[in-house]
């Protein structure tokens, strides 16, 4: 029997992990209950299970006929700060916290993805190394996971993750050999003037309309100072500043990100960031102060796997659509994990618009079609049992 059979076979088992990690949503570092779900089932499937490896990440080592080669598989499991929206009978439980990035699935799929491989563990040739992670969404659980060793014992020649992606259909899948999402920077600028009375502007200094001024000044950085051939981007988010309408401010705080897929890139949009935000201060009488901190990595692909995975997906379902150049200005901090060793990130489509299954990540109605859920399964099961098959570690 084919993965894909297998996977379609528990696919009420695979739904119904998904459905009840929905409604159970858990910030990052707070996967309580997930990750006693995710220890339970993976110990219960017989696998050698240690808990608390990055606070709340589980992994579980499964020995095949072999100890190595080993192939980690990487799912995480945190939610979101936000009320979903959807009116569906497995809606988050939680107000206020919701699985709105589709990490659910990605539970689910793991799991399923050990049951499988927990029943030909006697003929699986090597050792596969499920890690599931907490806290993806810019809190660092990988690197937190990575510091506690989950790169150790055994330590992994190969890694793969996935994401569902909900900017194309079930059917689609995206990877690149090479560098396919973008290294995340934060930044927080804080503009200090000198408050006073909205009426008497000579008398104070106005962060607000330095702000102003250095917010669309920076945006001059990614149209006039990286090359057209290269990508960058300078987003920001948030802009806090004033208690009332008839007082000028102290102090502006923004923040925001930056993203590149390459370090000379990202030294350019640095240096241009500083000069313009201190100069355009200056200019207009402020002072700043200006925090920067990288978030993640760029996640590149080794293109021996992204190939691997290719042929896997195509393989399983000649009729779908493998992107293999696909690039986005998104970041995972899975890259943590593939600084060192040879790594592969599969992006499956999973939207659907005939069924108003399309919202955004990060949307409050965010949700996938199901029906991608199997082939997640089958992709990532299979291509586990195929690295360890036929790639040599290096
Ligand atoms: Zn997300
Ligand atoms: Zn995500």
């Amino acid at each position: 029997m084919n993965f894909l059979d297998q996977a379609d076979q528990i696919k009420a088992y695979t739904v119904e992990l998904r459905r009840d990690f929905h409604r159970h949503p858990e910030l990052g570092f707070e996967e309580v209950r997930t990750a006693k779900i995710v220890a339970d089932t993976l110990a219960d499937l017989g696998l050698e299970v240690t808990t608390g490896v990055g606070k709340t990440g589980v992994v579980g080592l499964l020995k095949g006929a072999k100890a190595s080669p080993v192939v980690l598989l990487r799912f995480d499991m945190d939610a979101l700060p936000i009320q979903e929206e959807n009116e569906i009978d497995f809606a988050s439980e939680v107000p206020g916290k919701m699985h709105a990035c589709g990490h659910d699935n990605h539970i689910a799929v793991g799991l399923s993805v050990a049951k499988i491989l927990a029943g030909m563990r006697g003929t699986l040739p090597g050792t596969v190394k499920f890690v599931f992670q907490p806290a993806e969404e810019g809190d660092g659980g990988a690197e937190r996971m990575v510091r506690e060793g989950v790169l150790t014992q055994p330590k992994p020649d190969f890694a793969l993750a996935m994401h569902v992606w909900n900017e194309k259909p079930v059917g689609w899948y995206g990877l690149t050999k090479g560098p396919m999402m973008a290294g995340a920077h934060t930044f927080r600028v804080k503009v200090r003037g000198q408050g006073g009375h909205g009426a008497i502007p000579q008398l104070s200094i106005d962060p607000v309309v330095a702000a102003a001024q250095i917010i669309t000044a920076l945006q001059s950085i990614v149209s006039r100072n990286v090359s057209p051939l290269d990508s960058a981007v300078v987003t920001v988010g948030t802009l806090h500043s004033g208690t009332a309408f008839n007082v000028i401010p102290q102090d502006v705080v923004f923040d925001g990100t930056i993203r590149t897929f390459k370090k000379s890139v990202y030294d350019v949009v640095e240096k241009r960031f500083r000069e313009i935000v201190e100069s355009v201060a200056r200019a207009m009488d402020c002072q700043v102060n200006i925090e920067i901190a990288q978030v993640t990595y760029p996640v590149v692909n080794d293109p021996e796997l992204a190939d691997l995975m290719a042929d896997i997906v195509q393989s399983l379902q000649p009729a779908a659509e493998v992107a293999q150049d696909y690039q986005t200005m998104g970041s995972e901090d899975f890259s943590y994990m593939t600084q060192d060793i040879p790594g592969c990130y599969l992006l499956v489509g999973s939207s659907n618009s005939a069924k108003g299954l399309d919202f955004g990540h990060h949307h409050p109605r965010f949700n996938v079609d199901e029906a991608c859920l199997p082939t997640a399964v089958a992709v990532m099961a299979n291509g586990a049992v195929a690295v360890l098959e036929k790639l040599k570690p290096r």
